[in-house]
């Protein structure tokens, strides 16, 4: 996601990082590189100059504190504007205190509506009912994509009779259905169109009258740049938006929407479709992705992940032997045990805060495989050992390797992976936003 423009930022701060004090000349260079990168990920010009003015202002007054270098704060600062752009208050999907509550999905042809709805109705089922409508009558093949997706996430169904022509009709109809059906939850896909039309519109603003919906989503494709932006811009004159799901964030997106759908267009962003499976659906949330595209990593995501993988995370555990400021082979076992349930380990690294990370791993043996002899090696060890690995000398290590069926080339690896760990937890530890001192550490850990 985002790589092009997630490089470039990583450049702008590798640059200020060294320097112990910022002179007007450095921070003006490094705006003019903010703005070329945002303006190559195709945000919007105004949006672009808003932002690199808040943060000119910010970054000239500011005075430095003292925790953090200069390169940091206005590191912190971008991070800080990029957020209020994008809208800094989450945007949650509300739910109607009458049922049922009805969503309209509105969008062009092939931004992914369809499949979003389905997303969506698969998300909401963990606490409602849901019921997908399709009233989209004009692509033959509509009814039948949505009834099949529906039916694979497991989720309620209503169509058109044969012959149906009237969207209308059927969108009217959905509701005694939901009523017999318990379902309190309606989704109605409306038609698409290749481009803008005033039909369209029409259309929409028919049902919009007849069936009130509680949300409004306008489905936008992100690969689509700026014109995402004026499309929605458009359909909220139009029809007053409650909010915009983009989609394909997962492809060679650039960011322009994600960044300037809520500034320029004022509507929040809800959601983020990342993939074409039904789950891949996220709530949008303008820090998390502020952290991706600072290169700062998505903590949150991975701490969130982290807790939903894993039912014994003996997080009291680990935190009880940071405070004694000691990080044991037992704590590095139990962290590759983690990492194993986590899955792909480029998925996890990504989300990790790496400057530069992204590139130094390209290409990195990121197998989990590995991760087995790892383990195998920290149960050879016998438990004093495992306490104080600083005793594995020459003759134990042949012996762990031996015991692990490894060699003393991998055992001096689990080694020296324990050694980076011990420091990045020590950093964790200590770790506050602004702060970027895990990077280093973590860097060569997986190579
Ligand atoms: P609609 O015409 O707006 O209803 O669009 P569809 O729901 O039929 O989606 C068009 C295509 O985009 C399909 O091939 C989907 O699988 C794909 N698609 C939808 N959302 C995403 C996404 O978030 N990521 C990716 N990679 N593909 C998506």
């Amino acid at each position: 996601m985002f790589e092009a423009l997630k490089e470039r930022f990583e450049n702008v701060l590798a640059s200020l990082k060294g320097k112990g004090k910022l002179t007007a000349e450095d921070v003006g260079v490094a705006l003019r590189e903010v703005r070329r990168a945002l303006l190559e990920a195709d945000v919007n010009y105004k949006v672009v100059k808003d932002l690199v003015e808040a943060i000119k202002a910010r970054a000239t007054g500011a005075s430095v504190l003292n925790s953090i270098t200069p390169g940091q704060q206005v590191a912190a600062i971008m991070y800080e504007e990029l957020i209020t752009i994008m809208g800094r208050d989450p945007a949650p999907i509300t739910i109607s205190p009458k049922p049922p509550t009805v969503f309209m999905m509105v969008g062009l042809q092939g931004a992914g509506k369809t499949t979003a709805a389905v997303k969506l109705a698969r998300r909401m089922s963990k606490s409602h009912k849901p019921l997908v409508v399709a009233c989209d009558l004009r692509r033959p093949a509509a009814v039948e994509q949505l009834r099949v997706l529906a039916e694979k996430a497991g989720v309620a169904f209503f169509g058109p009779e044969p012959g149906e022509s009237d969207p209308l009709a059927v969108a009217k109809k959905s509701l005694p259905y939901a009523e017999d059906h318990l379902c309190d939850l309606i989704l109605l896909d409306t038609a698409g169109r290749l481009q803008l039309d005033d039909d369209l519109m029409a259309e929409l603003e028919a049902m919009k009258r007849d069936i009130p919906p509680y949300e409004i989503l306008l489905v936008v494709d992100s690969m689509t740049g700026q014109e995402a932006v004026e499309v929605s811009r458009v359909f909220n004159e139009r029809l007053g938006l409650s909010g915009v799901i983009l989609t394909k964030m997962d492809g060679d997106a650039r960011g322009g929407p994600a960044l300037a759908t809520k500034a320029a267009a004022g509507v929040p962003v809800k959601l983020v479709g990342t993939g074409e499976r039904i789950e891949d659906l996220e709530v949008f949330d303008a820090k998390r992705m502020a952290s991706r595209i600072m290169g700062m990593g998505d903590m949150m995501g991975l701490m969130e992940k982290l807790e939903r993988s894993t039912t014994e995370f003996d997080a009291e555990r680990v935190a009880e032997s940071l405070k004694k400021n000691r990080f044991t082979m037992d704590d590095l076992l139990l962290h590759l045990q983690q990492l194993k349930k986590l899955g792909p380990l480029d998925k996890v690294l990504e989300m990790l805060p790496m400057p530069g990370a992204s590139k130094a791993l390209k290409g990195a043996n990121l197998d989990v495989s590995r991760l087995k002899y790892s383990e195998a090696i920290i149960q050879s060890m016998t438990k004093k050992e495992r306490r104080n690995p600083e005793i594995i000398k020459g003759s134990r290590r042949r012996r762990i390797a031996q015991g692990s069926g490894t060699s003393v080339q991998m055992v001096n690896q689990v080694l020296a992976q324990y050694d980076q760990m011990k420091t990045v937890m020590k950093s964790i530890g200590k770790m506050n936003p602004k702060s970027f001192k895990m990077a280093g550490a973590l860097k060569n850990l997986f190579k």
